[in-house]
């Protein structure tokens, strides 16, 4: 069953009441909103007495201030116990991240998720693409099921907090706030989670700015702005993957620039792309290229030389703003 209803809502609570040996996840790469939305459920579950680990990607060491991380299963060579597989934050089946291929296993699974590019592949289907983040949807499930406490507070609101740009996006309307609202009241440390997450940055991060600023393109007068990375400048950097969030959002912020991309060369035929825009659907673009997102912040991966990718992902973007 997929729907944003409070039906799927109690049928979700039933699977966390009636079973044990859960398995949570995220996509990979998973940014705060997925880190946070993992651990939230997993400490939840916990609360309620059951057996839980969770599985994640590599993520950036900003996340390490979200509470939970002893849930995390740091075993690289077996897999834990599972009943149940909760894939969260993730729009398809390709994106989970499952280095133990649980997902298969599992006698039950469930997916929570507020992707608009979602394309539904688990048992229970949890959907609701006006939600700020997947955190906003945690939220509504676990707080009629258990007392909240200031870890699983702090948890959630690194997911709101991120996935609106610190409540400024569209998406953070009044039930955001009202949640960021209940969350602040559990006491949690929301100078530092925002310092954290959104402000600070480490020395390697500077480094890839720098060499993204140097590449910078604005075409159409300033109306696109286009960077890249190739792995050559990574090395030099000695800058991993997670250094590199952030920069197509500067980008988009420089005044009149109306759509961005981010390109960073994984190694050679392999360019992950960020999208970011005002207006043009970006989720679309990156359909295009077998990614996805929304509507105004969404990535791909695009097998092809730094220079092809390029010049794919401009004439795309190029195109949509003429378009627009
Ligand atoms: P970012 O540019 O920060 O990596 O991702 C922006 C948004 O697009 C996120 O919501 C992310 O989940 C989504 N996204 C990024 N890369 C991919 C991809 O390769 N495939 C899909 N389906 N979504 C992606
Ligand atoms: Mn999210």
């Amino acid at each position: 069953m997929i729907m944003n209803n409070d039906a799927v809502l109690d049928e979700v609570r039933r699977v966390l009441l009636e079973n044990d040996d859960f398995v949570i996840t995220a996509h990979v790469n998973p940014d705060s909103d997925a880190v946070g939305s993992c651990l939230a459920m997993g400490l939840s579950l916990k609360k309620l007495g059951t057996r839980v680990n969770v599985v994640l990607d590599k993520f950036h060491d900003k996340n390490s201030i979200i509470p939970g991380q002893e849930l995390i299963w740091r075993d690289e060579a077996a897999a834990p116990a599972v009943s149940v597989f909760m894939a969260l934050d993730c729009a398809t089946p390709e994106r989970v991240f499952d280095p133990f291929g649980l997902m298969k296993l599992a006698p039950v699974t469930v997916c929570i998720d507020h992707h608009i590019s979602h394309d539904p592949f688990a048992g229970h289907v949890y959907l609701d693409s006006c939600a700020s983040s997947t955190c906003e949807l945690i939220y509504r499930l676990v707080s009629p099921m258990i007392e909240l406490d200031s870890d699983i507070g702090s948890a959630l609101y690194a997911g709101l907090l991120t996935d609106t740009g610190g409540f400024r996006h569209s998406c953070a309307g009044p039930e955001t706030m009202r949640i960021a609202s209940e969350l602040i009241k559990l006491n949690i440390p929301f100078t530092d989670i925002y310092n954290e997450l959104l402000e600070r940055h480490s020395l390697a991060e500077t480094h890839v700015m720098r060499a993204a600023l140097k590449n910078l393109d604005l075409p159409r007068n300033g109306r696109a702005a286009f960077s890249f990375i190739s792995s050559e400048e990574m090395a030099d950097i000695g800058a991993e993957a997670t250094d590199t969030d952030g920069i197509s959002e500067y980008l988009l912020n420089i005044r009149g620039v109306e759509v961005s991309a981010f390109l960073y060369e994984r190694f050679k035929g392999e360019v992950k792309a960020s999208m970011r825009s005002l207006t043009a659907n970006v989720s679309e673009m990156a359909k295009a290229f077998g990614g996805g997102g929304h509507k105004h912040a969404a990535g791909c991966t695009i097998r092809a030389p730094l220079t092809e990718a390029y010049a794919e992902m401009s004439r795309a973007v190029l195109s949509a703003i003429e378009t627009a």
